[in-house]
Parts: C-alpha cells; sequence; structure tokens
C-alpha cells in the first residue's frame, strides 16, 4: 500500500486513540465465540459528545503526529494565556497606584 502524502494528512486532531473490539455478528466467525475483531479509532469530542472514527494501522502514525502537534500548539496557546493574565495583572495593579 502506498504511503499516503503528507499533504493529505490533518494538520491537528484533537482526541484520544484506543482499541475497538467488535462483533461482526456472523455466525461461522471466529468472533462469535472467540476474540472479537480489533481496530484502532479515534475518540473525538464533537458537540459535546464523544464520537469514534476507526482507523486503519497505516492512518496511525499521521494521526499521532497531528494529536502531537495539537498537544503542542495548544500548550503553547495556554503559555500565551498565562504571560496575557500576568500582564493584565501588572496593568491593573498599575492602575490602582
Ligand atoms: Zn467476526
Amino acid at each position: 500500500m502506498p504511503r499516503r502524502e503528507s499533504k493529505d494528512a490533518p494538520e491537528l486532531l484533537r482526541g484520544t486513540l484506543f482499541t475497538l473490539r467488535r462483533r461482526c455478528g456472523k455466525a461461522n466467525c471466529r468472533c462469535a465465540e472467540g476474540d472479537a475483531h480489533e481496530s484502532p479509532a479515534l475518540a473525538y469530542p464533537e458537540g459535546g459528545r464523544t464520537k469514534t472514527l476507526s482507523l486503519t494501522h497505516a492512518d496511525l502514525d499521521q494521526v499521532r503526529a497531528a494529536l502531537e502537534r495539537y498537544e503542542r500548539t495548544r500548550s503553547a496557546l495556554d503559555a500565551s494565556a498565562d504571560a496575557g493574565i500576568a500582564e493584565l495583572r501588572a496593568l491593573l495593579r498599575r492602575g490602582r497606584s
């Protein structure tokens, strides 16, 4: 299978990777008695609910990378917002004295 071009991969993703286990419902399938089918999946928030997307193992690297980019971006944004609070606090202090 050809590796997907990085331009097709999402830049940012929010959510958590987990293993989806399901039984396909076919009576003669191994999953009816034994282990359920497993596939990687992404749980992500949308409209206040958690939704899931099943993935292939080929998707995993790119999904992980986009999740990490999201965490890094969010950390940077939080750090900027914290600095903003410190600036606001200093401004208010100056205004009062
Ligand atoms: Zn099955």
